[in-house]
């Protein structure tokens, strides 16, 4: 007998969950001002999203959405509130995946896309490549007629001083050049990211960063890179990872939820919970949010807090940073 699909079984529930990264958090450094901000672009995020699996629309589309919404924030490190290099610019990542399909779109270093996440699915649907960096994605954003923007939109007070402070540091260490990937990485990064099922039974995975503040010689972290900051595939799960990027690109981490997943038959809690524990013990600070096509989702991390949120039926959406969960 032929096994019939999630949705022909009717468990196909949409279900959105989102992450506003976990690399910038300490309950000391979060004014309750600034708290209330992160939580209302949470929770208005999920409810725009979740609006588009439940009109019918693909979990593509929904974690798109999502992640653009995010990027318009200059709360997140992601689009408009990206951090700005050690030159003074902003170079930025992202990457998407369809689970159905395995197609995938990312850019690295991309400098005028408003939303590079849509600048990745663009790279997927009109290219006949997965990933394109630079000059070259700049080029293809401009070709592709992609919402631009010049540097002041992604320019903010808040972010010229990290950048200074992180120079000041720099200058006072000589050990940040170090090859210890632990020196220094707390408060320098930051990121936003979607996974989601549609009623399909479809998952998807998004994920968009400014990077690292002070970053130089074009570094690129895990984010636009599919396997490490992002993966989906129907038959294990969808990953979006925040975190410092050189663990994450080092261990594989959302393909490695998946292969778990896949390979062991664990769930994606199990799975999720095993890769941020590894990479805890090798001092990688970090999390992952993932989902399968059964709507079963994980919000792992072993940092301090992770901005995350997640929504199914009834457009009730669940918000934290830390460990409480603040439901709507
Ligand atoms: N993983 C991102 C990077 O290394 C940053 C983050 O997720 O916070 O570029």
């Amino acid at each position: 007998m032929m096994s019939r699909t999630i949705a022909e079984r009717g468990e196909g529930r949409p279900k959105l969950v989102i992450h506003g990264g976990a690399g910038t958090i300490s309950r000391e450094g979060l004014t309750g001002e600034l708290e209330t901000q992160y939580l209302e672009t949470l929770r208005s995020t999920l409810l725009h999203a979740f609006e588009i699996l439940e009109k019918g629309g693909s979990s593509l589309d929904a974690v798109e959405g999502a992640v653009r919404e995010m990027e318009d924030s200059p709360l997140f490190n992601a689009g408009r509130g990206s951090v700005f290099t050690h030159d003074g610019k902003v170079e930025m990542d992202a990457s998407i995946m369809e689970g159905r399909t395995l197609k995938a779109g990312a850019v690295a270093g991309i400098t005028i896309a408003r939303n590079p996440v849509s600048a990745a699915r663009a790279v997927m649907e009109k290219s006949p490549h997965v990933m394109l960096c630079g000059v070259g994605a700049d080029d293809f954003a401009r070709h592709m007629k992609l919402e631009t923007a010049e540097l002041n939109y992604f320019s903010s007070d808040r972010r010229w001083s990290e950048l200074q402070e992180e120079i000041a540091r720099e200058s006072d260490d000589e050990s940040t050049w170090s090859t210890s990937l632990s020196e220094g990485s707390r408060g320098k990064f930051g990121t936003v990211g979607a996974v989601a099922v549609d009623r399909a039974g479809n998952v998807a995975a998004a994920t968009s960063t400014g990077g690292m503040t002070n970053k130089r010689y074009g570094r690129v972290g895990d984010s636009p890179i599919i396997g490490a900051g992002t993966y989906a595939d129907n038959s294990s799960c969808a990953v979006s990872a925040t975190g410092h990027g050189e663990y994450f690109l080092r261990y594989a981490v959302a393909h490695d939820v998946c292969a778990l997943v896949s390979y062991k038959g664990l769930t994606v809690e199990q799975a999720a919970q095993l890769v941020i524990e590894k990479l805890r013990n090798v001092g990688g600070e970090g999390g992952v949010i993932a989902i399968d096509a059964a709507g079963h989702h994980s919000m792992a991390f072993n940092s301090e807090g992770m901005y995350r949120g997640w929504i199914v039926a009834e457009r009730k959406p669940y918000v934290m940073i830390f460990d409480a969960v603040k439901k709507e």
